[in-house]
């Protein structure tokens, strides 16, 4: 637990007991469903504690933490085992957050997870970034859109930008690669009315590698044809020029 304390206070999150008891019950839950179905490649304690819990809430270095608390609406899309979302709920916990995922056993293990952990009001939906955003209630409904691990930069911006109100803004966790990543979908962005904020750089405490942090503002209503139908997104990422196939 030590790695995930001092790692928090580096970022400026004070823990309290009351948090690490949190983070001890969803480490054990995680490892043990872990067993039956694949949740996550990273089941080692220090890799859970620093890749999956510090990670998560190393958002806070940029989302308005007072604006959560004061009841933010935010939604994480492709959230796997909760990740971001559920470490920031557990520290934030008067943000009002939608998990999305679209495969059903990871949605059984957030729906066991959320009641375990007594993490009240989390809504949790099975289904896909490109059906959900097109139904009322969560099309341009969110004051931050955030996604990790999800899809590279031209696609998650279709996947993401689409649930974000306008003055609102999307947030992605990135690897090194980010701002080669951002370049290749600043067309992308501009098409669904986006603009980049910034780019943050994080170092994690016991991790060498840089991570990013991805901040997309919304200026203006994302047209009403996008996210396209289920896969296009991925197949044929927006504003990215299709790789000429020559006859052979
Ligand atoms: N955010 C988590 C999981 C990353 S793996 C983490 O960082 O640990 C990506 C997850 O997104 C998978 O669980 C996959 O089922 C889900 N997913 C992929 N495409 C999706 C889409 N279009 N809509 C919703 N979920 C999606």
């Amino acid at each position: 637990m030590d790695k995930l304390l001092r790692g928090a206070r580096e970022l400026g999150i004070t823990l309290k007991e009351s948090h690490l008891a949190l983070f001890q019950t969803y480490y054990e839950e995680l490892v043990e469903w872990n067993r039956r179905f694949n949740l996550t490649a990273i089941t080692d304690y220090e890799g859970v504690q620093v890749r999956h819990f510090l990670d998560s809430l190393s958002c806070l270095l940029v989302l308005p933490r007072a604006e959560l608390q004061a009841g933010a609406r935010v939604i994480d899309v492709g959230t796997g085992a909760g990740f971001p979302g559920l470490p920031l709920r557990i520290v934030c916990p008067g943000m009002r957050l939608t998990l999305l995922e679209a495969t059903r056993k990871k949605v059984e293990f957030l729906e066991h997870i959320t009641r375990k952990l007594g993490l009240r009001d989390v809504e949790i939906i099975w289904g896909r970034a490109e059906d959900l955003a097109h139904r009322p209630g969560y099309r341009e409904a969110y004051d931050w859109a955030l996604a990790r691990a999800l899809a590279d930069m031209p696609t998650l911006v279709e996947y993401l930008l689409p649930f974000v109100r306008v003055r609102g803004a999307m947030l992605a966790q990135k690897g090194e690669n980010a701002p080669a990543e951002v370049h290749s979908a600043e067309e992308a962005i501009r098409i669904l009315g986006g603009e980049v904020r910034k780019l943050v750089p994080v170092g994690l405490h016991g991790l060498a590698e840089t991570r990013y942090l991805v901040i997309v503002d919304k200026r203006a209503s994302t047209p009403d044809k996008y996210p396209r139908r289920p896969g296009i997104p991925e197949k044929r990422p927006l504003g990215v020029p299709p790789i000429q196939l020559s006859r052979g």
